[in-house]
């Protein structure tokens, strides 16, 4: 078979070729069980083992601390806006740090549930830079403080979380890391609740990842629906109702996937997060060097996960965008068209996505620059 396309895309994103054929290849037969992975109860032995080892690997992988639970959940980070503050915000205070379009719209949605503030924005910056710890306006009393943790349209990302002891504060940081959880390791002594969608790096949309330390359950508001109480999904192992069963059997062989890979002489997220870096490293090289291309992010705050980019001035036309996306597409290099929001073209190139994938891409903009600028 020829390779398969490059795919840039933001989310539902490419889940690593070993992995879709394991599940092409089990589809119809789950390991001698007579039954496709769908077909099974969630309460059945064989999925029982499936989903215990997805926990334990993505345990190992993160090395997650006994102390925090790790919930398998539906409805994706928009519903986790809600589901957050219905479950730690005992209808007190909330601030948000706004780094882009996502915290953004955190920000909106936890207003329903508590006394949100806004603890600094980047807007007047157009979200390329992020604000400084330093500088945000944080209440002590407040019951956490949110942050997103790599904006998946505006292509800024926290290289290092922000330490809110050092900042005077004692809440809990909780963040949304959607489009940058297993890209690389997790500082838990900084956190205090993690959520993301599994489709923009982990597996198939329906699935929810969320890590909680134990010391924020059971503080639910009585309007929190009793599936999304983060205490009564903890004790029921995420079974409480029927959990996004394949799903979770996708993001577990991925999660043995990583387990297995190696680059650079290390293995499993050390691994990736090198080849992530190094991923980056080459794309922000060819926009900074080009005369035609341009990304806008600050080089301290820059994505490795979303890499935002546009044609440069006067060459910054509907026309010649659109000319680069066609151009794309009959080079097998999918789905790179900017978010509605911001325009422009968008490179997402998640732990799937292969060194040669970045290479051709920018193997292309350079012939583009050859041919246009
Ligand atoms: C995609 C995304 C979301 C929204 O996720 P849904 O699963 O569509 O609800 C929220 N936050 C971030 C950072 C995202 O990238």
């Amino acid at each position: 078979m020829s390779r398969r396309p490059f795919n840039f895309s933001a989310g539902p994103a490419a889940l690593p070729e070993e992995v879709l054929s394991q599940v092409a290849g089990e589809m119809l037969d789950w390991q001698g069980s007579g039954m496709s992975v769908m077909e099974m109860s969630h309460r059945g032995a064989e999925f029982t083992s499936i989903a215990t080892a997805a926990e334990a690997d993505l345990r190992e992988l993160l090395q997650v601390p006994a102390n925090f639970r790790i919930l398998f959940m539906q409805g994706g980070g928009l519903a986790e806006n809600a589901i957050v503050p219905m479950n730690i915000s005992r209808a007190s205070k909330v601030d948000v740090v706004v780094s882009g379009a996502w915290s953004a719209k955190s920000a909106e949605e936890a207003q329903r549930y508590a006394d949100v503030s806004v603890a600094a924005s980047g807007a007047a910056a157009k979200f390329t830079t992020l604000p400084a710890p330093a500088t945000w306006q944080l209440r002590g009393d407040a019951a956490y403080v949110h942050i997103c943790s790599n904006e998946t349209i505006d292509g800024v990302e926290y290289h290092e979380l922000p330490d809110l002891m050092a900042l005077g504060s004692s809440a809990p940081l909780v963040i949304d890391c959607s489009s940058q959880q297993l890209s690389r390791s997790m500082d838990w002594s900084r956190i205090g609740l993690a959520f993301g969608g599994a489709q923009k790096n982990i597996g198939p949309a329906g699935l929810t990842l969320v890590f909680v330390r134990e010391d924020l359950l059971g503080h639910a508001l009585r309007i929190c629906p009793s599936a999304f109480d983060f205490k009564v999904v903890a004790e029921a192992k995420s079974m409480y109702n029927t959990p996004p069963t394949f799903s979770i059997y996708v993001a577990g062989l991925v999660f043995k996937w990583l387990k297995a890979f190696s680059y650079a002489g290390k293995t499993g997220v050390a691994a990736i997060e090198q080849r992530n870096i190094d991923k980056a490293q080459l794309f922000y090289a060819a926009l900074d060097g080009s005369n035609l291309f341009e990304n806008r992010v600050a080089a301290d705050c820059r994505s490795r996960m979303n890499i935002p980019f546009y044609l440069r001035g006067k060459f910054n036309t509907e026309t010649l965008t659109q000319a680069f996306l066609t151009g794309a597409k009959e080079r097998h290099l999918l789905q790179l068209k900017g978010h509605k929001s911001v325009g422009g073209m968008r490179a997402s190139i998640y732990n799937a996505m292969p060194l040669e994938g970045v290479q051709a891409l920018v193997a292309y903009l350079k012939d583009f620059e050859a041919q246009y600028g």
